[in-house]
C-alpha cells in the first residue's frame, strides 16, 4: 500500500503536496484509495445515496463570461431562455421531489445580481413551493445582498449553491466578469445569516492537477455542507466547445472524488454533471466516496432520469436515501 494511504486522514489532515500525492496515485492503487476514502463515507454518511433534482428557475441572457455555461453572454447555445421560470413546472418538479423522497429540490438561476422585486417574485415561488411540497430546497443564485438573502431565508431556502468553480490561480482563465473573492465573499456572507452552503467545482476547464488541489483546499477552508464536483461536458456553443477531455478517465475522476471526501470527510460529496458520461459503469467505485448525485439533468444538459438514477444505487449497493 502507497505510504500516502496508510495516514490517519482526520488526525493528520493531507499537505497540499500529499494531496498532489493521490492525484498522482497509480491506477493500480486506486482499489486502496477508494477504501480509505469508503472508511470516512462509511464514518460519516453510513451506505446511504442521496438524490437532488436541478430545476432551471431562470434560464440564458446572462451578462458573465464563465466559459464553460451555455447561458453566459459568450455562448452560442441554442438554449431555451426566461426570466422565471413558470410556476406549475417548479411545482411539478417540488411534487416530484416530495412523491419520490428525493433529498432535496434544487433551483439555479442563471445571472449574477437580481432586483429586489425579481427576489420578492421569486421568494413568492419558494414559499409556495414549501407550504405544497415541504421539500429541501437550495437555490443556486449569483451574489446577493444580505437583505435579499434574508429574504430567500424567511421564504424557506434552506441552502444556497455558490461554486467556487476551479482553482484561485486557473480562474482567470474560465471568467473575468466577477472575480473569485466576489465568490468567496457572497459565501461568507451567506454562512454568516445562517445558510448552510453547497460549493464545489468543475474538473476538465483547462486546468492541471495542482489546480485541482487548490480548488479542493480552498473548498476545505469554506467548509461546505455539500461539495457537487462537475466533469466537464464541452457543451455546444460555449467558449469550451470541443475541449479535449480524454483526460477525464474514470480513474482521474474516482481519484478526485476521493480525495475531495479525503479532505471534507464530513461533507456531501457529490458527482454532479458529467457522472452520466465519465463514471458510467463505475457506480460500485463511485458510491464508496460518493454519497449525493443529481437526476434528470443539469440546467442545459440532460441526465439520467429518476428511476434509473435510484436503480444504479441500488444495483451498487447501496441505499437510496428517502428524504
Ligand atoms: S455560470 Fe452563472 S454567472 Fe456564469 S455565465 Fe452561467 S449563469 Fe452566468
Amino acid at each position: 500500500m502507497p505510504v500516502i494511504l496508510k495516514k490517519d486522514f482526520e488526525t493528520s489532515p493531507l499537505s497540499k503536496d500529499e494531496a498532489l500525492g493521490i492525484l498522482d496515485l497509480n491506477d493500480g492503487d486506486l482499489a486502496e484509495l477508494l477504501d480509505a476514502a469508503y472508511a470516512l463515507r462509511k464514518k460519516y454518511k453510513g451506505n446511504v445515496v442521496g438524490v437532488q433534482l436541478l430545476t432551471n428557475g431562470r434560464s440564458g441572457n446572462c451578462s458573465q463570461n464563465c466559459a464553460y455555461c451555455a447561458q453566459s453572454r459568450e455562448a452560442k447555445s441554442d438554449i431555451e431562455t426566461y426570466r422565471l421560470v413558470p410556476y406549475e413546472k417548479l411545482s411539478r418538479d417540488g411534487q416530484a421531489v416530495m412523491e419520490k423522497k428525493l433529498a432535496r429540490h434544487c433551483i439555479g438561476l442563471s445571472g449574477i445580481r437580481f432586483s429586489d422585486s425579481e427576489i420578492d417574485e421569486f421568494a413568492a415561488h419558494v414559499r409556495s413551493l414549501k407550504k405544497e411540497a415541504g421539500t429541501h430546497i437550495c437555490c443556486s443564485i449569483g451574489f446577493l445582498s444580505p437583505a435579499q438573502a434574508e429574504k430567500l431565508k424567511d421564504a424557506g431556502v434552506n441552502r444556497i449553491n455558490h461554486n467556487l468553480n476551479t482553482s484561485r490561480n486557473y480562474y482567470p482563465q474560465i471568467c473575468t466578469t466577477h472575480s473569485y473573492d466576489e465568490r468567496l465573499a457572497n459565501i461568507r456572507m451567506l454562512q454568516g445569516l445562517g445558510f448552510e452552503i453547497c460549493s464545489g467545482g468543475i474538473v476538465g476547464l483547462g486546468e492541471n492537477k495542482t489546480d485541482v488541489a487548490d480548488m479542493l483546499f480552498e473548498l476545505r477552508a469554506v467548509n461546505p455542507q455539500s461539495v457537487p464536483i462537475n466533469f466537464l461536458l464541452p457543451l455546444k456553443g460555449t467558449a469550451l466547445e470541443g475541449s479535449d477531455t480524454s483526460h477525464l478517465t474514470p480513474e482521474y475522476c474516482l481519484k478526485i472524488l476521493c480525495l475531495a471526501r479525503l479532505l471534507m470527510p464530513k461533507s456531501d460529496i457529490r458527482c454532479a454533471a458529467g457522472r452520466e458520461v465519465y463514471l458510467k459503469g463505475r457506480e460500485r467505485e463511485m458510491f464508496k466516496a460518493v454519497d449525493s448525485i443529481f437526476a434528470s439533468g443539469y440546467l442545459t444538459a440532460g441526465g439520467q432520469g429518476i428511476d434509473d438514477t435510484i436503480k444504479i444505487i441500488t444495483d451498487a449497493g447501496f441505499e437510496y436515501q428517502q428524504g
